[in-house]
């Protein structure tokens, strides 16, 4: 058994502090990896307060884990001692569901195994990133081929970067198509990157009128501040997709209205408050669609992985002290970071 540093927060009114995890062992499939950096996903915070009521405690949240390879099984063939390796949201399915079989093993019939909080139906609690070390079956471990230098920057591509990659690439954001981005955090920043680099024409959507140059910069074609009754009426019916990133609950007819015919808004963001339920008229008129998107698989996140070294893309951060987590947590909650904090795992002593 392996002792490990980690950050956990003992129930859902406590602030996270000092604790100990215990890893197993490296099996014959496992490899072992000393974490460097772990990015902060709103959902670390959704789960560390129970927001989504299914936390159990204590809980060690983080699933934006990047780090070097110290140990391998002796079955593992793609990972040696000294690489650069990378863990998202899972690290464990069924493996023989239809939805595995696919390589979609964040839809798994039986339930995904998270990095942090257990199996999705519930089981043994696991332990997630905001720790020192961290042992994964080699089939939930990714390549890392951005250079060691982005290693901090890279993190937050395992959960941000997949989460809005997979549905631009599902929905067929590309060169002629109009793709709307709505929030400008963790998720939506990577969400503006990505449709940018895939060449679609992107219109962010923010409700923070001081990020409009930020949207430009980061690769929106435009800004739109989503309080602006003008300039939302400008974009009336005219999107084939929108990426809704949003972790608070609102009305999602204020976008709804902007799809044209056919088109579709992806809801991302699971803020612990339902959103209203959307008018029908806004949905039949147009033959709209309303949907949801989870992660992405393991292959879609090489693929991501792998797009994002090839177009140079990488999260912009502020990089922090474990220590510091209780504290970006209420910023994060304010909109208050640029755009993504990652944990400096070496701070953890
Ligand atoms: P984040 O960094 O906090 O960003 C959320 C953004 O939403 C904010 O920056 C803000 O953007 C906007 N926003 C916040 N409160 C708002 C409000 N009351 N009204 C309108 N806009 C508001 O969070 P994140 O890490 O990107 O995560 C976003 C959501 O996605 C969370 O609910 C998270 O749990 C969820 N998530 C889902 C998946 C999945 O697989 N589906 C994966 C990861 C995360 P502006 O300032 O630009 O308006
Ligand atoms: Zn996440």
């Amino acid at each position: 058994m392996i002792k490990s540093k980690a950050y956990a927060a003992q129930n859902a009114t406590s602030d996270l502090a000092p604790f100990e995890v215990h890893r197993r062992d490296p099996g014959a499939d496992d490899v072992q990896i000393e974490i460097q950096y772990c990015g902060v996903c709103h959902s670390d915070l959704h789960t560390a307060r129970g927001e989504w009521h299914n936390t159990i405690y204590p809980t060690v949240p983080g699933h934006e884990i990047v780090g070097r390879v110290v140990c391998v099984g002796e079955q593992v063939r793609n990972f040696k001692v000294g690489d650069l390796a990378g863990v998202g949201c899972m690290v464990d399915s069924c493996g023989h569901c239809y939805s595995c079989a696919d390589g979609e093993e964040q839809y798994c019939e039986n339930g995904f195994t998270g990095t942090y909080n257990g199996p999705v139906f519930g089981g043994e609690n696991t332990y997630g990133g905001y720790s020192q070390t961290i042992v994964v079956k080699e089939s939930f471990v990714l390549r890392i081929k951005h250079g060691e230098k982005d290693l901090a920057s890279v993190a937050p591509l395992l959960c941000a970067g997949i989460t809005t990659y997979s549905p631009l690439r599902h929905w067929g954001a590309g060169p002629g198509k109009k793709v709307g981005i709505v929030g400008l955090g963790g998720l939506g920043h990577m969400g503006v990157k990505i449709a940018h680099a895939m060449q679609a024409h992107v219109v962010l959507f923010t409700t923070s009128a001081s990020k409009i140059a930020d949207g430009k910069r980061l690769g929106a074609d435009e800004v739109c501040v989503s309080t602006n009754r003008e300039q939302m009426a400008a974009q009336a019916n005219q999107f084939d997709f929108i990426l809704n990133t949003v972790a608070a609950s609102h009305n999602l007819d204020t976008y709804l209205q902007l799809l044209k015919r056919d088109g579709t808004m992806t809801l991302v963001g699971a803020p612990a408050e339902p959103h209203p339920s959307p008018g029908v008229f806004n949905l039949i008129f147009k033959r709209r669609q309303l949907a949801g998107s989870l992660i992405g698989g393991i292959r879609e996140t090489q693929e991501m992985l792998d797009f994002c070294a090839q177009h140079e893309i990488v999260s912009d951060i502020e990089m922090i002290r474990m220590d510091y987590i209780n504290t970006a947590y209420e910023r994060m909650l304010k909109s208050d970071v640029k755009y993504r904090f990652v944990i400096d795992m070496a701070s953890l002593g």
